[in-house]
């Protein structure tokens, strides 16, 4: 009997096809052109392998390695974000808009970056960017752009105050999220940190009293994921644009003008406006852009950063000065429909989701009413309301795990998939990824 057995094993290990022929599969070939030859033959080598082990048919061999194929070169993951939280640093924070991605594509080639076509000479890398981000703040007469916020940061303190001292308020000493520091990375720079000030209130006398000879410039960070009430002050911009030292605010979530939904959050021109002799940011918060940082503000100044020689470690590539471009200038971004999204329409879509759902069999799909929020480092305490799908929890690592991942939020003991943050155009796939979920 067992003599039987071993005899058809190896029978089947006969049967199975060599890796060179299976490689013949016309869609095996494509897939090299698509994905390399690497990624297509692990794919053959473990469905081969579970032929050896009896857990395949040998015919299978090429189905079975056509169905393991990784989805792309890469390894990472489109996801649907229906967490709630419009901005989730670690799902990449803003989702470009369909004209950024399109930009993105079109300057993956050989671009004009850096040259003038017409004259055929070397040009300033990413002006029409650069321009696009003037026009849309009128009081920065200057503008660059480098990798993120802390890059911006870590620039304009390096090139403006190496040696010399930053006057910072101790309510403004924040960590912005996963142990990044803002004071440690300032003096990371050179700098030192003069702290003025208590966590709960600061004056602008606190901060005339500590500027002195080794001022390099007064730094206002926007406490942008914490809030302090109660007895609280601290010194607005234009207070401390009067004494006489140059004013550098981190506004960190990149509004370039005031928003409606968010008025506490600050923005780029307001904040020029007000005597901000500089202004930071990040582009891929409430600017709704790629990754980057964004410096505003004195020509001079600007001007001085930019020939740092640091800038040039700092500088971004053309795919991000191609998507922050079409983030300018283009129609409205994922993350500012999110924002303005009415939260009527979102349960609308909501319970027309749930019923088409309960129509195929997932019995305990449920439209409900929510809470989202901006996060990434933007708008603390504001909640913005908004409709789910709540499911049984354990579908929650399902649906994450699933072909089409769809990251929810678990809240009293139920997965919930907020819509805020979905784009009404993936409410299909949406829909799909939770019909599988239910399949498996
Ligand atoms: C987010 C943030 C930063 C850091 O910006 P990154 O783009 O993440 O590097 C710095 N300061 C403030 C106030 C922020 O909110």
């Amino acid at each position: 009997m067992e003599q039987q057995v071993m005899g058809q094993v190896s029978d089947v290990r006969r049967r199975i096809p060599r890796t060179d022929a299976v490689l013949r599969d016309p869609r095996l070939v494509d897939a090299v052109v698509r994905l390399g030859p690497g990624p297509v033959k692990a794919a053959v080598r473990q469905a081969q392998e579970r032929a050896r082990h009896g857990a395949l048919d040998p015919e299978e061999v090429a189905d079975t390695a056509v169905a393991l194929l990784p989805r792309a070169a890469g390894g990472l993951r489109p996801v649907i974000n229906a967490t709630g939280v419009l901005l989730h640093t670690n799902l990449g924070r803003a989702s470009l808009s369909a004209a950024a991605r399109q930009a993105v594509q079109d300057a993956a080639g050989p671009t004009d970056v850096e040259l003038d076509l017409r004259t055929g000479v070397r040009a300033r890398r990413g002006r029409t960017a650069l321009d696009a981000l003037r026009g849309r703040v009128p009081s920065a007469a200057a503008a660059h752009v480098v990798n993120n916020g802390a890059a911006a940061l870590a620039l304009a303190a390096t090139a403006l105050a190496a040696g010399r001292e930053i006057v910072i308020s101790r309510g403004e000493m924040v960590e912005i999220g996963d142990g990044f520091r803002l004071p440690d990375l300032l003096v990371s720079t050179g700098a030192r940190l003069r702290e003025v000030g208590t966590t709960n209130r600061t004056t602008a006398e606190d901060y005339a009293a500590a500027i002195g000879p080794e001022t390099a410039f007064v730094l206002k960070v926007h406490p942008s994921n914490f809030r302090i009430t109660g007895f609280t002050r601290a010194a607005g911009v234009r207070e401390l644009a009067a004494l006489d030292v140059p004013v550098v605010v981190d506004i960190g979530s990149g509004l370039l003008a005031p928003h409606p939904l968010l008025p506490e959050e600050p923005d780029a021109e307001s904040r020029l406006r007000a005597g901000a002799a500089l202004v930071t940011a990040s582009g891929d918060k409430l600017l709704g852009g790629p990754q980057c940082g964004l410096l505003l503000g004195d020509a001079d100044l600007v001007r001085t950063l930019s020939r740092h020689p640091l800038a040039r470690a700092l500088r971004v590539d053309k795919l991000t000065l191609a998507a922050l471009e079409a983030t300018l200038t283009g129609p409205e971004t994922p993350t500012a429909a999110a924002l303005t999204a009415d939260a009527d329409r979102l349960m609308r879509r909501a319970e027309r989701l749930a019923a088409a759902l309960g129509a195929t069999g997932a019995d305990d799909v449920r439209a409900v009413a929510c809470a989202a929020t901006v996060g990434g480092g933007g708008a603390p305490g504001v909640t913005l309301p908004s409709a789910a799908l709540s499911l049984p929890e354990p579908y929650a690592a399902v649906l994450r795990t699933g072909p089409v991942p769809v990251v929810g939020r678990l809240e009293g003991g139920r997965c919930l998939l907020d819509l805020r943050a979905v784009p009404e155009e993936d409410d299909e796939r949406l829909a799909d990824a939770v019909r599988s979920a239910v399949e498996r």
